[in-house]
């Protein structure tokens, strides 16, 4: 649940169906749609979760992960690693099917509020694929911790806190390249003026990002999106088509501009740094909690016993959960330094009022949600604050022009 620094997404998030009682632009206030729609996608997330974690539970409390593991064994010719492959195969398979009726309705509900125009053929193939790379990922980290706990069984989180930060890295720099393009189209923009923009942008800025691209999303939503990716030589950012054709130069600058700001600030490199202390604790919590299991609740008979494997989930799980609300403000944190870094270099607030507003439009996004969706859900301000922030910041700018 934490969020990737492979993507730094810029989508617009969740809302809410509470009243709040203030409003920057009473033109824009949420419309019953965007409210219905938000609180659906909130409530689609909380099923989501609850669903993953009950299986966990359910797994762990009634036993069942043992006769997984056996059968596992069973259809590895009793190979451990083979075994160990097959366990994670019956448990991402399980978890896929029982939330796969929650990924239809979410289908659905995207084309009932006309937010998407993809074909179910096409859906069902994006699914597979999502399964497919999160099997091939999954295999590779669960095969790594239970052949480190076999051969270190003392030191096995450390190491593996090491590694995944590593290939967590790995992962963030292939992303764009290997990851991405398995479900979308990327291209270079082609737009010479768009381009030149952002050459003056990053000159300014004293700064390179490596290049831009258009993103493919028309084939498969009618939302707008934008995103800083990638590490290094794979750093770009990336703009949906979605957004090409009806957003026009300023506020597609202004957009660019935001994600800029996210490259200047270095947020990735930053978010890495969180990642990779929230990872250590995470590791010292499982251990910690796998041995007390063994030792003192006897619920497995050794560490290498992979039917622990969704006690260790679950660890990572609850952490995750915990520290939701504390991620996502250092997320808000983030997006308002982008944003001011955007109006900051293009002296104007007019492009990033307008787009703010057509892209809070165009998805359908809640402008004004109340203070406790905003915490525990939203990883970006919401909409009326983020005008409303640069408001004051052109005030702000007025009264130091006044004052000189
Ligand atoms: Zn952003």
């Amino acid at each position: 649940m934490t969020q990737s620094p492979a993507a730094h997404s810029d989508t617009l998030g969740e809302g809410t169906i509470l009243i709040s009682t203030t409003v920057a632009n009473p033109e824009k206030t949420d419309s019953p749609e965007a409210r219905r729609y938000n609180r659906i996608r909130r409530w689609l997330g909380i099923a989501d979760f609850v669903i993953g974690f009950g299986l966990l539970v359910v797994l762990l409390s009634t036993g069942w992960t043992a006769r997984l593991r056996d059968l596992a064994y069973l259809g590895a010719f009793q190979v451990y690693g083979l075994a160990v492959f097959f366990y994670v195969f019956l448990l991402t398979a399980l978890n896929k099917l029982l939330g796969f009726p929650l990924d239809y309705y979410s289908f659905r509900l995207e084309h009932r509020f006309q937010l998407s125009n993809q074909k179910l053929r096409s859906w069902a193939r994006d699914q597979l694929k999502g399964w497919l790379v999160g099997l091939a990922i999954a295999s590779v980290l669960v095969e790594l911790v239970y052949w480190t706990i076999r051969s270190e069984p003392r030191f096995w989180w450390l190491i593996d806190w090491a590694v995944f930060i590593v290939l967590y890295v790995f992962f963030a720099q292939i992303a764009p390249v290997v990851l991405f393009p398995l479900f979308y189209k990327f291209k270079p923009l082609e737009n010479e003026a768009l381009r030149e923009r952002l050459t003056r942008l990053s000159e300014r800025a004293g700064t390179r990002v490596k290049g831009v691209y258009e993103w493919k999303l028309s084939e498969k939503s009618r939302k707008a999106n934008a995103a800083l990716a990638g590490l290094g030589a794979t750093r770009r950012i990336i703009l949906a088509d979605t957004l090409l054709g009806s957003y026009t130069d300023d506020e597609i600058e202004a957009i660019l501009a935001h994600e800029l700001g996210h490259h200047v600030h270095r947020h990735i490199p930053k978010g890495i740094l969180v990642h990779t202390g929230v990872t250590f604790v995470g590791f010292f919590a499982a251990n910690q909690i796998l041995h007390y299991a063994i030792e003192r609740l006897h619920m497995f008979e050794q560490l290498s016993d992979f039917a622990n494997l969704p006690l260790l989930m679950l660890v990572s799980a609850v952490l995750s959960f915990l520290l939701m609300p504390a991620l996502n403000a250092y997320s808000r944190f983030n997006e308002r330094q982008a944003d001011r870094y955007s109006y900051t270099a293009i002296r104007s607030i007019a492009p990033f009022i307008s787009g703010m507003n057509k892209l809070a439009d165009q998805n359908l996004a809640e402008r004004d949600p109340s203070r406790v969706v905003e915490v525990l859900f939203h990883s970006h301000p919401p909409i009326a604050k983020r005008i409303r922030a640069a408001e004051a910041w052109a005030q702000e700018q007025e009264s130091v022009v006044g004052s000189r």
